[in-house]
């Protein structure tokens, strides 16, 4: 996660299992940092390009970045969701492609934009996965499996999008736009963090983003993680990971143009509790097991 005054960033990258090839050999964080860093650039400096436009952009430039050093074909090449979201003469815009989650608290009710298309064809390949404990030989197997499938139907038609090293794959993206007086805030999260709401079912995205107002995004991952805790084998919630990467980011007070303050979350620095309505607050657990 990244954010200027005016703009911010949420990558989740889609790691490599164990014994699984990528074609790449920089990995799947180094894809990341160089996506996110290149998309926040390209949203600060193009008035011309929409989000989605950043995107497509930024995903040539990293896959200039590679092509000649790694085999960018290679269904596991490293890949990642994006949620951008921009402010640009009053108005906010957007970019979700794939299943991180931005809710945008309006005027009129919350919108929630994410693509469920990855988990809708995911589905037919969870069986052996979500039969077997967490924490089990059996379990990492079939992950790895899951996985491996999943990954073949990334930007294919009947498939899903996902920033990869195709620009093309920018277009799938969820767009839109949403006058600055309209919004009262935004939330930016991983689905490592959504969960407690899309798949625990634990709370709503009302009562999310009531956390994140009141709490910050601190309390948001503390309750993921007790909830993970209390369900370490996925008896209740059959999952992949017992723990995902977790990144929720918090936007008050938009116009993203009156922001005073951020606070980006590389990896548990950040213990923050908004204090003022002009602030992005955000927070990052990369607690991650297999
Ligand atoms: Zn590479």
């Amino acid at each position: 996660m990244a954010a200027t005054p005016d703009a911010v960033v949420l990558l989740d990258g889609a790691g490599t299992p164990a014994g699984s090839e990528s074609g790449c050999i920089h990995g799947v964080t180094w894809f990341v940092r160089q996506l996110g860093s290149a998309l926040l650039s390209s949203l600060m400096g193009s008035d011309d390009s929409d989000p989605a436009g950043c995107l497509a952009a930024s995903i040539a430039a990293v896959r200039s970045l590679h092509a000649d050093t790694c085999d960018l074909s290679h269904p596991g090449s490293p890949s990642a969701t994006v949620v951008a979201l921009r402010e640009r003469k009053s108005i906010i815009q957007y970019a979700v492609l794939a299943d991180s989650v931005l809710l945008l608290s309006l005027s009129d009710g919350l919108r929630v934009v994410t693509d469920a298309r990855e988990v809708q064809v995911g589905k037919q390949f969870r069986t052996e996965m979500d039969a077997t404990p967490n924490g089990t030989p059996d379990h990492d197997k079939a992950l790895r499996n899951y996985i491996e499938k999943l990954r073949a139907h990334r930007n294919r038609p009947g498939g899903f999008g996902v920033a990869s090293a195709e620009p093309d794959a920018a277009a799938e993206a969820l767009t839109g736009t949403v006058p600055c007086h309209q919004l009262r805030a935004a939330a930016l999260l991983s689905d490592g963090a959504s969960r407690l709401v899309d798949r625990f079912g634990l709370v709503t995205w009302d009562d999310a983003l009531r956390t994140l107002a009141t709490a910050g995004p601190s309390e948001l991952l503390r309750q993921v993680r007790a909830a993970e805790n209390g369900d370490l084998e996925g008896s209740r919630w059959p999952r992949g990971k017992v723990h995902d990467d977790a990144t929720a980011a918090y936007c008050v007070d938009c116009a993203l143009s009156a922001l005073t303050h951020h606070e980006s979350a590389l990896a548990d620095c950040v213990k923050h509790q908004p204090r003022s309505t002009s602030e992005v607050s955000a927070k990052t657990d990369n607690t991650s097991l297999p």
